[in-house]
């Protein structure tokens, strides 16, 4: 796909009537299509009932068949809503990150006189400004020196493309090994592990995630372990309240280890499909984290051999190339299966996910635009591209 192709609009996302098959082959299928998403428009299906769902924009209609059968598509529509509305969150939460990308890069395209060394010395420092990070920046440029040269690009017009298209190129590109998908248990608990510094939105996040799942037909059980901050158990429990969802708490400054083990228990009783677990945020260092992690670990192996399936590092986004430093933290004291960059709606710092997933290798697995508990999407490398880049490309500042 050409990257013109690739910014013009999404092509259809038709709705379709389904007639469910067997609700459980969600749970194995190993189609293409997300089991979760198509259950988000269907929590209570029926093996042979007929219901009319619309199929998110990511999915081609025949995708949908592996899980259920297409019985017939409904209308096809050249944009639908629902395309629209999810891509428009991703596009507000990254205005600021957009308007300074456009702004140093018109700044920095204005000065341009000529392909020279001062050139490519002064786009390093673009890229690292737009916090890419030292290495990858580094990486580009020596890409880039290649490339105009191959190209014969000389003109403003011609540089600018060159550069804009391996810039989508890379933040569009899959790292090695990286998978973003979320990993679910065939059968029993899935438990997901929430780490990261205070004050980077865990508590947040597992709030917005719970209810997704939830929504999508999942039982849901969470975890107070976060008994060292002052009202996360509280925060939890809200949450909880908020969106029906059973929370399990200790006292205050319980030992964490024995809220994650009664979690365990609980989920494993209750037959619950996903345990979210919220975990302290303490970092004195990285032995003690390292000990605190392998501890809680250690007490839902014993009970679930095969959980965490997921541990997810939450990192704030606006605390750019400090949340580069905490990832390489706790990827040396953990085994981080995914990121979930949050605050992305309030920083101009989103460049950031470039040099997490090509430096530290680690996939980001979802991102969190807002407060809200709709404030929260799986990472779509090609919308968030799309979203970042499209303007500069098509002459349209937004
Ligand atoms: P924790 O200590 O890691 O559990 O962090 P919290 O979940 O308590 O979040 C800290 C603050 O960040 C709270 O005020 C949240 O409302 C806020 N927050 C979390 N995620 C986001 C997000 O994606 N966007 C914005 N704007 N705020 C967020």
């Amino acid at each position: 796909m050409g990257l013109f192709d690739f910014f013009k609009k999404k092509p259809a996302a038709p709705k379709v009537v389904v007639e469910v098959l067997y609700p459980q082959t969600w749970e194995n299928s190993e189609a293409p299509v997300e089991p979760t998403v198509l259950a988000a428009e269907v929590l209570q299906p029926t093996p042979g009932e007929a219901v009319e769902i619309q199929v998110p924009s990511h999915i081609a209609a025949e995708d949908v068949a592996p899980v259920a059968e297409v019985v017939e598509t409904v209308e096809t529509e050249t944009e639908t809503e629902t395309a629209v509305t999810s891509e428009t969150n991703l596009d507000e939460g990254l205005t600021k990150t957009r308007k300074t990308w456009s702004e140093r890069w018109n700044a920095f395209m204005a000065n341009f006189r000529s392909v020279d060394e001062d050139f490519f010395e002064e786009l390093e420092e673009t890229l690292i400004g737009a916090d890419v990070g030292a290495q990858t920046a580094l990486q580009l440029t020596d890409e880039l020196r290649n490339e105009v040269k191959l190209q014969n690009a000389k003109s403003k017009a011609d540089i600018s493309r060159v550069i804009i298209d391996k810039l989508v190129e890379h933040y569009r590109s899959q790292g090695v090994n990286e998978d973003a998908s979320m990993h679910f248990a065939p059968e029993g608990p899935t438990v997901i592990l929430f780490v990261g510094v205070n004050g980077v939105g865990k508590t947040t996040t597992i709030g917005k995630m719970s209810a997704r799942y939830k929504a999508e037909g999942k039982q849901v059980v969470l975890a107070a372990a976060d008994t060292f901050r002052a009202g996360a158990t509280q925060q939890l429990q809200a949450w909880g309240e908020r969106n029906g969802i059973p929370v399990v708490a200790g006292a205050a400054n319980a030992d964490p280890a024995s809220v994650v083990y009664d979690g365990v228990k609980t989920a494993i009783e209750t037959n619950a499909d996903i345990l979210f677990v919220d975990t302290a945020g303490r970092l004195q260092n990285n032995v003690n984290l390292m000990q605190e992690l392998a501890k809680m670990k250690r007490i839902i192996t014993r009970e679930l051999p095969n959980e965490p399936q997921e541990v997810l590092l939450a990192l704030d986004a606006t605390t750019g190339q400090n949340a580069l430093q905490q990832a390489r933290l706790f990827k040396d004291s953990t085994d981080v299966t995914g990121i979930v960059l949050t605050k992305l709606d309030g920083t101009a710092k989103g460049g950031i996910i470039l040099p997490i997933r090509n430096e530290l290798h680690l996939p980001v697995k979802w991102v969190g635009l807002g407060e809200q508990v709709g404030d929260l999407q799986p990472f779509d490398a090609d919308d968030f591209a799309k979203s970042l880049f499209g303007s500069l490309l098509i002459g349209d500042d937004k």
